[in-house]
């Protein structure tokens, strides 16, 4: 491209030194004549390798042949589904390999006496114990498919998803664990966060809780923390209702999209025990059948982590149910369907820190899959709710920085305060920074 460029150089100073020649003569009409038609024949081509360039770049100047790759790394069409998402061959090929029903699953080697191991390990390193607030560490775990979303929008929420979640973590003195990879073949979709959050657990002895959040989950309140001092005598919080489970049995009593698991042999044990309805494939389609004839209300498919959990709980309450507390008195998951709507009034009446009706903690878009392509909702509605939810808590991060967005279905914002030569004088109106929760112990002393 660089050389045809340099070949039409001289052709144009040529036409050039023509162009402001007097009274030419014949001859030298015949040679502008022939310069013309060069130059109109240069522009042309100059014209064509411009807007080659141009096309090239339409994928937002991403190098097509960067794009021709990642395209090749696109779900194709016609593929099969697996949960509303695209598999590859690859994997395809594991589910050709039928598991045999009676042959239990394992997620790893089976620990008998990790209490004692952790014990141990935190005596060894008891500086580790503690987060930067003085309070018993947790770890918020969250992942999406290792692949590109179907539709691409999808991408862009996931993106935000994540900003959310670290803002949150950040003033909050929480560690963050993003997992964009099948750690287990066997255990794809939903199921994905259970080898995921036992490898965490046993990884990091540090970590007293294990705060799993769906991907399709936005914190709406920043200023809300969850109250662990309530949970001491528990193990595993889940936003639900004792009656919808033990008493209604219904496939929705409990949500598994926002969970507190506390790191110990109980969780592990429990893990093994919920994991077997799990593996792709047969096993987790025979397993669907039962869970929808003990489940009211639940749909036939394959058996997805939630209603097996329930089934668990259903079925060996007296093992499991005294460690297990569910939360109703605030959203630590909240149906997006009951709450976007009454974002604004939520402003109008109230202040973030309740985490509850007048404040939800958390919004979770269930049944959305913006990332994949079958969900249960129109894919507009949910992604100009979850733009909503977004802003919604943004406003809250914004605000300490002096703006806001223009309004909840916006990207855009606005100033809310002037410059000032006394930055620090700035009142921090919802005490995010400089809270009591995110001050190290040792300060607070002090
Ligand atoms: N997920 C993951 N990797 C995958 C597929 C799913 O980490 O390959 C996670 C993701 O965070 C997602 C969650 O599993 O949000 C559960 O799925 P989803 O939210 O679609 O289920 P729903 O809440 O609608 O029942
Ligand atoms: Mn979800």
């Amino acid at each position: 491209m660089r050389d045809s460029l340099m070949k039409g150089v001289p052709t144009m100073r040529s036409a050039l030194v023509y162009k402001h020649s007097r009274s030419p003569s014949k001859g030298k009409q015949i040679y502008r004549y022939i310069d013309n038609i060069k130059i109109t024949l240069l522009c042309g081509f100059v014209t064509i390798l411009v807007l080659r360039g141009t096309i090239g770049l339409g994928n937002a100047g991403v190098p097509s042949s960067d794009s021709d790759d990642l395209m090749l790394e696109m779900p194709a069409h016609g593929s099969k589904l697996v949960d509303g998402k695209d598999i590859d061959a690859e994997e395809e090929d594991e589910l050709d390999l039928e598991l045999d029903l009676n042959q239990t699953y394992s997620m790893g080697a089976k620990i008998e006496d990790w209490d004692k191991q952790r014990h141990s390990w935190l005596l060894e390193n008891p500086e580790l114990a503690l987060s930067s607030t003085g309070k018993p560490r947790i770890l918020l775990v969250t992942g999406s498919p290792p692949k590109p979303c179907d539709n691409p929008a999808g991408d862009h929420y996931l993106l935000k998803s994540i900003k959310n979640k670290i803002d949150y973590c950040r003033l909050h003195g929480i560690d963050i664990f993003y997992n964009l990879a099948h750690l287990d073949a066997e255990m794809a979709g939903y199921w994905s966060k259970l080898p995921l959050v036992r490898k965490l657990m046993l990884a990091h002895p540090e970590m007293e809780w294990i705060w799993w959040m769906d991907s399709d989950a936005m914190l709406t309140d920043m200023v809300f923390e969850l109250p662990l001092e309530k949970y001491k005598n528990y193990n595993f919080i889940l936003h639900g209702w004792e009656k919808e489970i033990y008493e209604k049995k219904t496939w929705v009593g409990l949500n598994t999209g926002s969970l507190l698991i506390r790191n110990c042999q109980w969780t592990l044990d429990l893990l093994d025990t919920w994991a077997p309805m799990g593996p792709k494939g047969k096993i987790r389609e025979e397993a669907g059948k039962v869970l929808t004839d003990a489940l009211v209300g639940r749909p036939a498919f394959e058996a997805d982590d939630q209603s097996a959990l329930i089934y668990l709980l259903i079925t060996q309450k007296d093992k499991w149910g005294s460690k297990v507390f569910l939360e109703n008195s605030y959203y630590l998951h909240g149906y997006w369907v009951a709450i976007v709507e009454r974002y604004e009034e939520n402003i109008q009446k109230y202040r973030p820190g309740y985490g509850d009706e007048r404040w939800p903690f958390v919004t979770h878009f269930v049944g959305c899959k913006p990332c994949g392509s079958y969900g249960d909702y129109s894919v507009e509605r949910c992604l100009k709710q979850m733009e909503r939810a977004f802003n919604f808590g943004d406003n809250q991060i914004l605000q300490i920085y002096g703006f806001q967005h223009r309004s909840l279905g916006t990207f855009k914002v606005k100033r809310t305060n002037n410059d000032t030569d006394r930055p620090l004088e700035t009142p921090d109106v919802l005490n995010l920074l400089h809270s009591s929760f995110s001050q190290p112990t040792w300060q607070s002393v002090h």
